[in-house]
């Protein structure tokens, strides 16, 4: 399973050369796994997450971040006093922990540096929301599941793949 972002310009299909029945796709703004939550309200990739991993049986879910990802953009624009839509703010409101632990962690950051941290990041966040949904945990508890991260950049076409161990995205080579 891969989750992406909705930008067109990251296609997992195309960036995978996958062939039909390949991968199982998700795609939203800013590539974001939420938190497992148990409320009644419309939580499209939670499903996706479910019925991949309950029905499909994958065996990786991978999420994929991306460079110039404008859901990002969105995000760190929401810290300056100026969120974007009316649902596209609190859906990368996610996001807000791991920006307000970076900026105030690293305050001299460029904004190009500080968007690709977020990017990063977010990527991991989403990793660890995975987590709390109870049938990935026990997946991954029983050794069926694993997750990966991925950040693909767009300026040069470079796919780079997460060490977890190391918190750090490594370009691939192939
Ligand atoms: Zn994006």
């Amino acid at each position: 399973m891969v989750v992406a972002c909705a930008d067109s310009r990251v296609d997992p299909g195309t960036i995978f050369a996958a062939r039909p029945g390949e991968l199982f796709v998700v795609r939203n703004v800013a590539a974001i796994v939420p938190p497992y939550e148990e409320d009644g309200r419309y939580h499209g990739t939670s499903a996706a997450v479910e019925f991949a991993v309950t029905s499909l049986n994958v065996d990786m879910i991978l999420v994929m971040g991306h460079g110039l990802c404008g859901g990002v953009a969105a995000c760190l624009a929401a810290a300056d006093d100026r969120p974007i839509g009316r649902f596209i703010a609190p859906w990368v409101g996610l996001l807000d922990g791991c920006r307000d632990e970076l900026i105030a962690r690293e305050p001299n950051m460029s904004s190009a540096e500080r968007q690709r941290a977020l990017e990063h990041r977010g990527v991991q966040q989403s990793l660890d929301n995975l987590t709390t949904f109870p049938f990935v945990a026990r997946e991954i508890d029983s050794g069926r599941l694993k997750l990966e991260g991925a950040w693909f950049s767009i300026a040069d076409g470079q796919l780079h793949w997460l060490d977890r161990d190391r918190g750090v995205f490594d370009p691939v080579t192939t």
